[in-house]
């Protein structure tokens, strides 16, 4: 997981450039002309986006009902020309809302901030567009994602806070300081890991049943295994080359806990190391 900064992009000139996209003929026309009769309306909702996304109440948005296209959203505006202004104008229309797209795409250094391990291939609704079209090119509302995480969460309604993903703009660094993803050393062949969540006893209820659902949610689970099994090798490296200097299972197991300690809290080559270092078998040298 990955906290990101909240795009440096005023959410009045996306909106703006987007219908700068729109077609000049009159259907197009009819379409700007509606879109700004019910801009002031759509300003309050996103408004009220970055309240509800800081206190974790995005749940207390309704939700469109699934498929039909046409039905209001705001005064006469469908949900189809919500989600239009995303699809046609944003992501395909002109260089100024691609431009926007890119720059959200590019904000998290090519790695996906939901799983912190994938590539970014696609922009994410945090609030799916098909469910909550008035945001669909809100920036708050975009996150760059990797194809797994993007499709994972599909078009799901939040119903509670518990069930609300990390968001990588709006949630407390504490998500991304502290360690919560935990794993037990299989001893398989090869070796491999079952990755458990295990939050801090002093968290709320609610931060310890969202990052379960977090980590549900996102597969992460395997995600984390199959990232896990690149790193196996330099680990094993590492053990041989500590016992063959004489050193002994305290010795490896400092130098995996120092190895560790210096990798972000949750990232997998963390976790296995820490997992690896509290087992006496691999400390000794078995299972290389
Ligand atoms: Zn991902």
């Amino acid at each position: 997981m990955i906290k990101l900064s909240l795009p440096k992009i005023k959410c009045k000139d996306v909106f703006a450039a987007c219908l700068t996209s729109l077609p000049e003929d009159n259907e197009g026309k009819d379409y700007i002309k509606k879109l700004n009769k019910i801009k002031s309306k759509m300003l309050v909702e996103w408004r009220l986006f970055d309240h509800r996304a800081g206190t974790v109440d995005l749940h207390l948005f309704q939700a469109s009902s699934h498929g039909n296209k046409s039905q209001s959203v705001i005064d006469e505006v469908s949900k189809d020309e919500f989600v239009k202004l995303y699809t046609e104008y944003m992501v395909k229309g002109g260089a100024v809302p691609r431009d926007v797209y890119n720059v959200i795409r590019a904000s998290s250094n090519g790695l996906c901030p939901l799983c912190g391990i994938s590539i970014v291939t696609t922009v994410d609704h945090y609030l799916p567009k098909a469910r909550y079209p008035i945001f669909s090119i809100y920036t708050k509302n975009l996150v760059p994602a990797c194809d797994t995480c993007n499709k994972g969460k599909g078009s799901s309604v939040y119903k509670s806070k518990e069930s609300q993903p990390l968001h990588p703009y709006f949630s407390s660094n504490h998500f991304y300081r502290t360690d919560w993803i935990k794993a037990n050393v299989l001893k398989t062949t090869p070796l491999s890991f079952l990755f458990y969540v295990d939050p801090p006893k002093n968290w709320s209820a609610t931060d310890q049943e969202r990052i379960k659902n977090h980590f549900n949610d996102f597969n992460l689970q395997a995600k984390y295994s199959i990232n896990a099994s690149q790193f196996l090798t330099i680990i094993k490296q590492n053990i041989k080359s500590v016992l063959g200097r004489g050193g002994d299972d305290k010795d490896v197991n400092e130098t995996l806990i120092s190895f560790a300690d210096s990798e972000k809290p949750n990232s997998t080559l963390r976790v296995i190391l820490y997992a690896m270092a509290n087992d006496k078998d691999i400390c000794n040298g078995l299972y290389l």
